[in-house]
């Protein structure tokens, strides 16, 4: 089965006035459905098209050398995306405690978090993404090129932020700094501490 894209769990406007809905239809509708189309492109007779995209993106050096980058690309894409819609959303705005305490056990206070994680986010030079992830069994702050993926590298992802100019350009135009503190309105913090106790 070629894979599709995930329902979106809340409507283009939901993030208003945070992220618009005009950005939220064509970041869904068209980057990701390109994304997805193009993952199928590109795994088409690799004997990789059955798998989860999170395997396939495991063992991207297991491909056939060709289609490494582009599945790296546009299946990074189409899964990283699958991601962070779920981030999104909800009616939870803050973490749970569990999540809080690891929080503050690695990064000292939520303020500290979120200065760091907006640090990851702002200093991406170009197109990528600000993650957090879980690995070893430690939480960390990351940021990704292009589509690259943290499971690429063996690591759990618990929220990621989206800092393609496709992200936030039409509302935002230049004003990343302005997105990424607009991002924490919008934040589903059950999907992450669903993911942190998936984690554990
Ligand atoms: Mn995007």
């Amino acid at each position: 089965m070629p894979y599709t894209l995930p329902k979106l769990l809340f409507s283009y406007d939901a993030l208003e006035p945070h992220i618009d809905a005009k950005t939220m239809e064509v970041h869904y509708s068209k980057h990701h459905r390109t994304y997805c189309d193009n993952a199928n492109k590109f795994l088409a007779g690799t004997g990789w098209e059955e798998k989860p995209i999170e395997e396939v993106l495991k063992n991207l050096d297991k491909l056939p050398e060709d289609k490494r980058t582009p599945v790296r690309n546009h299946g990074g894409g189409y899964f990283n995306h699958n991601l962070f819609w779920t981030f999104l959303g909800g009616d939870s705005r803050s973490p749970s405690a569990d999540v809080q305490g690891a929080l503050d056990g690695a990064f000292g206070s939520m303020d500290a978090f979120r200065e760091k994680f907006e640090a990851a986010a702002l200093g991406q030079f170009g197109s990528g993404w600000a993650w957090l992830v879980k690995n070893d069994g430690k939480l960390e702050i990351l940021q990704t090129a292009n589509q690259d993926s943290p499971v690429s590298s063996g690591k759990v992802p618990l929220l990621a932020l989206d800092v393609w100019e496709h992200a936030y350009y039409l509302k935002y135009q230049n004003r990343r700094a302005d997105y990424v503190k607009a991002f924490w309105n919008v934040v589903n913090w059950n999907e992450v501490a669903r993911r942190f106790t998936a984690a554990a």
